[in-house]
Order: C-alpha cells, then sequence, then structure tokens
C-alpha cells in the first residue's frame, strides 16, 4: 500500500483502497473464500454490526490490470466510467463475511460463489468477471475494494426489522454470507426461521443462530432454482405446503429488483422506516429479508404481498443477480 493511497483514502467517506488476496479456500463446491489484507483496512466499518453489509469489488481487467484510485476524489466515478470497458476492470457487489483481526492486520474475508458448480447451468450463461477471478484466486493477487469506513456513514445494511417479534430469512448461495452475518449479529433471544438455498448439499456451512431461530437448509441438488425454497417458506408463512409453483414470467421480473420498507425500485410509494404491523393484521409481528436471483425473488414478492397480503413495510425483497444478466457496472 503506497503511502499516497493512504492520503486519498482519508479524503473519501468510504475505502476505496487496494487490497492483497491473503488466504484463498475453495470451502465447498460452490464457495471460494478470499481473505484480503492492506493497511487501509485498518479503517474498515462498519462501526456497528455488520449484518449484511455489502461491499464492492473490483476485479482486474483481462490484462490483470488494476485501475488505480491513487488520486480519486469524490468524481471517482465518473473518473472510472470513462475507462473504456475493457480497461476499466470489473466491479461487482459482496457481502462482508467476517472482519477478522485489527488495525494493520485487518483482514476482510469474502465468500464468492462459483457458478454453477453442480454443473446444471447453461455454461454460456455463466461467466462473470467475479465468478472467473474466484476460480483462478491466488494469494499476492490484488483487487480494489470498496467498502464501508470507520467513522462515516456508507449504508449497504439493508437488515433492518424494526419492531418485529419473529424474523423470516430466506436466500440463495448468494446471500449465504449475509444470512450468516444477521444470524451471527442478532440478540440472542430472537426468534425466527431462516431458509436457504444451496447448490448441493455440500455447500451447507456451520451457522451460528440465537437457539429460536431455526436454520433449513435447501440443497437444489440439480432441482429447479427456488422451487423447494417458494414451498418452504410458503409452508412456513401459511402452515401448509403450496400445491402449485409459482410461475413468474420474464416480463414480470424487474432486474434491478430492489423494495425495501424505505426503497422501491419500481418507484412504489415508500415507508420511511419499517413497519411491522401489530394485533389482528395478518402476519404480526413478522419481519420478512429476501435475497436471492431476481426470478425467485420476484415469485416470492407476488405470492407474499399479493396474494398473502403481507405489508411491504415489513418485508425486504432483493434480486442479488439475475440469471442470464451480468450485473456489470
Ligand atoms: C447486496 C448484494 C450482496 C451480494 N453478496 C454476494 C456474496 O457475498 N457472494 C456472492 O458470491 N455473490 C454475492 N452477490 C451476488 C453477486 O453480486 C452476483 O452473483 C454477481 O452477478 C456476480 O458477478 P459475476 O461477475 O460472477 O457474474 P456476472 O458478470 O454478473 O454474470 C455473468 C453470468 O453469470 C450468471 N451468474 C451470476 N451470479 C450467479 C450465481 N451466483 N450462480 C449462477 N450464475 C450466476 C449471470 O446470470 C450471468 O449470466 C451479492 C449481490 C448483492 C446485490
Amino acid at each position: 500500500m503506497t503511502v499516497e493511497q493512504n492520503e486519498y483514502v482519508a479524503t473519501l467517506p468510504m475505502l476505496l483502497t487496494e487490497v492483497e488476496v491473503l488466504e484463498v479456500e475453495r470451502v465447498s463446491p460452490s464457495f471460494v473464500r478470499v481473505a484480503l489484507g492492506g493497511d487501509a483496512l485498518a479503517e474498515l466499518g462498519p462501526d456497528g454490526p455488520v449484518y449484511d453489509q455489502r461491499i464492492k469489488l473490483i476485479f482486474p481487467n483481462a490484462a490483470g490490470t488494476l485501475p488505480s484510485f491513487a488520486d480519486a476524489d469524490e468524481s471517482w466515478w465518473t473518473t472510472w466510467m470513462e475507462i473504456p470497458e475493457h480497461e476499466r476492470g470489473s466491479m461487482r457487489t459482496y457481502t462482508i463475511r467476517d472482519v477478522l483481526g485489527d488495525g494493520a492486520d485487518t483482514r476482510l474475508v469474502v465468500d464468492i460463489v462459483v457458478h454453477d458448480a453442480d454443473g446444471h447451468g447453461d455454461a454460456d450463461l455463466l461467466d462473470g468477471a467475479g465468478n472467473r477471478w474466484a476460480l483462478q484466486a491466488a494469494p499476492g493477487q490484488r483487487l480494489v475494494a470498496m467498502a464501508p469506513r470507520k467513522g462515516h456513514e456508507f449504508g449497504g445494511i439493508e437488515w433492518s426489522p424494526g419492531d418485529a417479534s419473529r424474523l423470516l430469512l430466506v436466500g440463495d448461495e448468494t446471500a449465504v454470507p449475509a444470512i450468516r452475518g444477521v444470524l451471527r449479529d442478532l440478540p440472542a433471544d430472537a426468534t425466527g426461521a431462516a431458509y436457504v438455498e444451496v447448490p448441493v448439499a455440500a455447500d451447507i456451512q456451520e451457522l451460528v443462530a440465537p437457539a429460536g431461530v431455526s436454520v433449513t437448509w435447501l440443497p437444489r441438488d440439480g432441482g429447479a432454482r427456488g422451487e423447494e425454497l417458494h414451498t418452504a417458506v410458503l409452508a412456513h408463512l401459511t402452515g401448509t405446503a403450496p400445491v402449485e409453483a409459482i410461475v413468474v414470467s420474464d416480463e414480470e421480473i424487474d432486474p434491478d429488483l430492489w423494495e425495501t420498507p424505505v426503497h422501491s425500485s419500481s418507484g412504489e410509494e415508500v415507508a420511511a422506516e419499517t413497519a411491522v404491523p401489530t394485533g389482528d393484521a395478518p402476519y404480526a409481528g413478522l419481519y420478512a429479508w429476501i435475497a436471492g436471483e431476481s426470478k425467485v425473488v420476484t415469485g416470492l414478492r407476488r405470492k407474499l404481498v399479493n396474494d398473502l397480503g403481507l405489508d411491504r413495510r415489513q418485508v425486504a425483497f432483493m434480486g442479488y443477480w439475475r440469471e442470464g444478466v451480468s450485473m456489470r457496472s
């Protein structure tokens, strides 16, 4: 890490810094765990619990070169976007799995999903910069990380259960780090359930969760994406397994699906904060957090809001990725 980089980092309200890959581990068929280090990470936030804190990683371009942010100021985004796409590297969104150590020894740990580790997808659709990088990652390589900086507002934590008395977390493999972080950081008396879909049983991870929160893993094992997840979530909410699969047309999918109590990608009216219904309202006391492939999340959104009548102010629906679409910036 150069002195200039550390100096400029101090001028931005977040970290935008080169980091070094310290460790790489293929922890299971679908997950590559990467530990990143660098002097600037001494300032790594957030200040409170990490929950589902998202970050950005920039992977090198095809020639292996990273963009330099050494002189970056608040116009860094415009400056970076002006670089031709094939030169500027690729930015993708990930979640902080762990922040380990402290000071100059702080390590930022990220779990990167390797697409289609069970071999059931269309190989032509699966080539992403993040996926590609993870498959060849090795100690000593470098990335750029954009992450919260202590003492500064960064955003990127969507977990916001308000006054909820019971919690529901739902996600696929890309949401495992976020669900893990939320469960780890919940108060010990929290109650609820988490449903987590992963490609294969070998991807199941040990999660630390309050005693009152059940965790159900749903390996697809070659089955349709989201199918078992839909069934399990609807059975959990209604007490009865659904008789029909949720069918979502391509036209129905918002590729930027992001509907939280306080934000709507479709421009719907939103609340100022999470508002969990009380009393006799359907699903009183419940807060639900749902993230994963956009089509799967769209199906759950329709079912939960339109058919079951959950209040939009008690649910976050987040499309973390979209099958067949590159999430490039
Ligand atoms: C808030 C947030 C947090 C996230 N946290 C994580 C995280 O911690 N770990 C993580 O791995 N991902 C995470 N994601 C998802 C990740 O950003 C996307 O999967 C992203 O598309 C990966 O980029 P890529 O370069 O590999 O593929 P892209 O270039 O975006 O896409 C290339 C192709 O790969 C397909 N593809 C993308 N992701 C997958 C996948 N998981 N399985 C199968 N095919 C896929 C696309 O449909 C496309 O056809 C998160 C996303 C968000 C919004």
